[in-house]
Order: structure tokens, then sequence, then C-alpha cells
């Protein structure tokens, strides 16, 4: 039986796993609100209860904790952004974050429910009615994907910036479920499934983001957007190479799930950046053609090889 709708805001973890039990028919946790509810108000999300996690202090903070910086899940991007270890050590997430919507955007945009935001398609992220006009797609409830025509697999993207930023710099996740609190390299939440993008379980509540602190890197970050300001990305490219050269190519904007390419700076940049192309699979369901972002992650990973190159 689905509750009556409403609105619940606990004060710590434990509170939160109870409520989402309680809720569990038909419930969405909530940390700034710029994802669901904008989802929410076009008729993607219609989770009968909300449980606003924004008031849970253990998700807070941003700390050095062993060999790693801990950045708490309800950090704002805003806040991190400025984070003068995190503007030094990790420049391409303070990147990242200051990339990600509009100075107004970032004061309520957490980091936690920024690498989970939905995958986004040109052909999704429209009105009721749009959707209803055109006739519904697989990702809602529909029967084909109207990008490619296909009845088998959706291609809605992957639009985080922050979570390319962190798997470039080897992220891990922490979240807690009623079993226990358990910790996974970032990349590996991610299906591939356009239509449930993550494998994390419904009641999983994001505690916190590990950078680890024992390697220095060089890192480069672009993004591909119509304008500078309240665009989505259509191709996001973060880099890093660590002391020995070790290289990792993340990609968002792309594919559904991250497009992760590993070797070291002084392989052939042709190689990685075929790789890259080929592993991304891109459809053309964003306001830029199939075409055209795949011949720009050619141009991004070019420049980053010349930018951590010179940074030698
Ligand atoms: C105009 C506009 C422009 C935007 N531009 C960008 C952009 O350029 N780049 C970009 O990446 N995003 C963009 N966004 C999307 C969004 O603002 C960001 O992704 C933001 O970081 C989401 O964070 P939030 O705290 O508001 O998430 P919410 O909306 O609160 O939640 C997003 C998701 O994360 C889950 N969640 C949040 N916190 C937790 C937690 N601790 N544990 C478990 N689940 C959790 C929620 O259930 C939900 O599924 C934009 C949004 C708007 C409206
Ligand atoms: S990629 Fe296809 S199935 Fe997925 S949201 Fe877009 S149109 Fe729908």
């Amino acid at each position: 039986m689905i509750l009556q709708k409403h609105y619940l805001q606990p004060l710590t973890v434990d509170e939160a796993s109870t409520m989402a039990e309680k809720n569990k028919e038909s419930f969405k946790f909530i940390a700034g609100g710029t994802d669901v509810i904008v989802n929410k108000n076009q008729g993607n999300e219609n989770a009968a209860c909300l449980i606003d996690l924004s008031k849970i202090e253990a998700l807070k903070g941003i700390a050095q904790t062993g060999n790693f910086l801990r950045i708490g899940a309800l950090e704002k991007l805003a806040v991190l952004a400025k984070n003068p270890l995190i503007e030094k050590q990790f420049s391409v997430l303070a990147e990242a974050a200051l990339s990600v919507g509009s100075p107004l955007i970032r004061l309520s945009a957490t980091i936690g429910g920024n690498v989970l935001c939905e995958n986004r398609c040109l052909y999704y992220n429209q009105s009721e009615w749009w959707r209803e006009a055109v006739g519904y797609c697989l990702k809602c409830d529909g029967d084909i994907c109207i990008a490619t025509q296909g009845k088998n697999a959706c291609f809605s993207e992957l639009v985080s910036d922050t979570a390319p930023a962190l798997i470039a710099l080897n992220a891990q996740l922490t979240y807690s479920t009623r079993e226990g609190t358990h910790t996974l390299p970032l990349e590996s939440i991610y299906t591939g499934d356009g239509v449930t993008p993550r494998n994390l379980e419904k009641n999983a509540i994001v505690q916190a983001l590990l950078i680890p602190t024992d390697k220095t890197y060089r890192t480069f970050f672009a993004k591909l957007r119509e304008r500078e300001s309240l665009e989505f990305t259509s191709l996001t490219c973060c880099m890093s190479a660590d002391e020995n050269d070790q290289l990792r190519i993340v990609l968002s904007g792309v594919d559904p799930k991250p497009v992760v390419v590993t070797g070291n700076l002084n392989d052939d940049p042709e190689i990685l950046i075929t790789k890259a192309v080929k592993s991304a699979r891109t459809v053309d369901n964003d306001m830029y053609t199939r075409k055209y972002r795949r011949e720009m992650i050619r141009v991004y990973i070019s420049r980053g090889y010349k930018k951590l190159k010179n940074a030698l």
C-alpha cells in the first residue's frame, strides 16, 4: 500500500533508514532537491514520500581521515569547490563542481546528489504533456527508444560532472543500508543501463566520498555545453596522471555510465583516444549530434595529454 503523500526530515541515518523501511512501497531520498524536484515537476519522479536527508550532521564535513579525504555526501558543491585542500590537491574536482548548473544551484546541490543524479535524454527530460504526445520510451514505461528506434536498450546519459572527476582521482563511495556500511570504488555503482543507471539498493544512504591522499596528480578538466551556465554536459572529460604517469581518462555525458580508459602518459595517445571513442555508446539524444560529440572526445583527450605532459 502506498502511504499518503508526505515529506519527512530525519536527524540521523538510523532514523532515515527506519523511515525508508516504513515507506518502502514508494519513497525517495532527497538532499539539495535540485534534481529530484525538477523530475517530480516533470512527472518523471512519482514517489509518494520524500525523505529529506539535509539535517543529518553525520553526512556533512570535509576532513582528512586516515589515507583519505572524506567529503560528506551533503557537502554543497559551492562549498567544496572553494575548499583550500580540494582546490590545491584535487583541482579537477573543484573545476567539475564549479561547472555544475549555476551559482544558485551550486548553493543547494550536494556532492552525494550529484553522483546519483538521474540520467538524462532529450526525449525524456520533457514535460508529461510532451512525452505523452510523442509517445513514451523505454525509460518511462514505453516499449521503444525514440533516439535509436531500438527495443532493447536505453542510452540516457550520465550527466554528473563530479563523478568523472572523482573516478579520475580513484575515489570510493561509502554508503549504509540496514545491513551495515559498505565502501566501493565509485565507478562500480554505475550499471550502463539507462533505465536503471545505478546498482545501489533503494534504501542505500550515501555517507561520503573518499579520495585517497597517498598520491599526487596532475589533472585536466573540460566540459562541452551550449552555454557556460545552467547547462547540462554534452561531454565532460576528466584526466589524471600520477607520479608514475599512470593515466586515467574518465568521460561523462556520452554513455549511460562513466567511460573509463586507463594507460600511461607515455602511451601513444591515438590508441587511448580510439579506445575512449569506441567505448562511448553515444546516440543522438542530445542538443549536439553524436558525430560532433565523438569528435570532441578526440579534441579534449588530445588537449588533456598536452596539458598533463607540459605539467611534468
Ligand atoms: C538548471 C539545472 C542545471 C543543472 N546543471 C547540472 C550540471 O551542469 N551538471 C550536473 O552534474 N548536474 C546538473 N544539475 C542537476 C543537479 O543540480 C545536480 O546533479 C546536483 O548536484 C544534485 O544534487 P542534489 O543534492 O540537489 O540532489 P537531489 O536532487 O536531492 O538528489 C539527486 C539524487 O540523489 C539521491 N540522493 C541524494 N543524496 C543522497 C544520499 N546522501 N544518499 C542516497 N541518495 C541520495 C536522491 O534520491 C536522487 O536520486 C542541474 C540541475 C538544474 C535544475
Ligand atoms: S535513450 Fe531512448 S529509451 Fe532512453 S530516455 Fe532516451 S529515448 Fe528514452
